[in-house]
């Protein structure tokens, strides 16, 4: 909990753009977990060094969040105050197949301004649901193209505020899933992209296609938070589950997808306890099964007690 002097301070900071006990549930596509202390949702990157200064003088934690597409939040909430860039949403056209794109840029957004541009390299993006922040900090991806493969230079603001740098890319260490490297509650504020020109209708065409395969092969129509687990070197994670007879496998209102084994969908009433007792279930299963430990995917966020 916030105390009331410093809600005051942030609202001095913020206005309307911070609430208090913020209910993680509805900001996050698993639809489960605990409110956050805080949700701030800065209007620009001076708003943002200002709100990281405070919280820095103040020794208040903060965490980024982007549309919580690939986040689990605990029921016992998040301490401190999470951040969301949604309001920077800028997308800039740059000499020499280059686009400068804000991290509140949603996955949609993008895909409408390139299919519009006629701009080719990020289709691969079209189905991942949620916002270029998340991506970058995900390294998000399809089997044959991911982040790394088309981020030339990201924007990132120092946790404290007062520093922000262009880095470029051999000096991002980008891996599976993840973007490691950059100092803890660091924030992404942009990237430039490579991007290359081509026929509106090519590109739309990829992005239907893509979208296709997705729609026959995930479950879309359920809240999840996409894959949770990694897939291990030479493996799949789902194939695994699959294997270990898992699909269907349910813990209170979390169940194991019998459409696509990585996926765990909430039936409509799941709390967080019930995915984070499934996520248990099947990696002890895989381990016995096949020896294999399955890391996640899923970044699991919020108090452990
Ligand atoms: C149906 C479905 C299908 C999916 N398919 C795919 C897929 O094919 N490939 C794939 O890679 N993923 C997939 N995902 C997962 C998810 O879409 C991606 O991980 C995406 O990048 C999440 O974006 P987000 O904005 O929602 O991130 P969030 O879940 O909000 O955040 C993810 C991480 O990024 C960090 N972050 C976000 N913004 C910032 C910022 N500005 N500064 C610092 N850190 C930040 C957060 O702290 C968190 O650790 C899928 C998810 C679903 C629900």
């Amino acid at each position: 909990m916030i105390a009331p002097a410093l809600q005051r301070q942030l609202e001095d900071v913020l206005g309307d753009r911070v609430r208090f006990e913020a209910p993680m549930a509805r900001h996050t596509s698993l639809g489960v977990g605990g409110p956050a202390d805080a949700l701030a949702t800065p209007a620009d990157r001076d708003e943002l060094a200002a709100l990281l200064a405070l919280l820095a003088e103040e020794g208040v934690p903060h965490l980024f969040l982007g549309k919580g597409f690939n986040t689990l939040v605990r029921d016992e909430g998040v301490e401190g105050v999470v951040i969301q860039l949604i309001r920077l949403r800028r997308i800039e056209e740059r000499p020499g197949g280059r686009l400068r794109v804000e991290v509140g840029v949603s996955h949609a957004q993008l895909t409408r301004f390139c299919i519009e541009r006629g701009l080719a390299g990020l289709e691969f993006g079209a189905g991942i649901p949620g916002t270029v922040g998340g991506w970058l900090a995900m390294n998000a991806g399809i089997g044959t193209r991911e982040m790394v493969d088309v981020v030339r230079e990201v924007e990132v603001m120092s946790p404290s505020g007062r520093h922000r740098r262009h880095l470029v890319q051999d000096t991002l260490r980008f891996g599976y899933r993840s973007l490691r490297g950059l100092a803890p509650g660091s924030a992404l504020i942009s990237t430039l992209l490579e991007v290359t020109l081509a026929e509106p209708e090519h590109v739309r065409a990829e992005v239907e296609r893509l979208l296709a395969r997705r729609a026959a092969t995930q479950p879309l129509d359920i809240p999840s938070c996409g894959s949770v687990f990694k897939n291990p070197p030479g493996d799949f994670a789902g194939r695994l589950i699959e294997a270990a007879g898992l699909k269907g496998e349910h813990v209170g209102g979390a169940e194991i997808s019998s459409v696509h084994a990585n996926f765990i969908t909430n039936r409509g009433d799941a709390t967080a306890r019930d995915v984070l007792e499934l996520i248990e279930l099947a990696r002890r299963r895989i381990a016995e099964a096949s020896g294999v430990e399955l890391e996640t995917e899923v970044q699991i966020v919020g108090r452990t007690s």
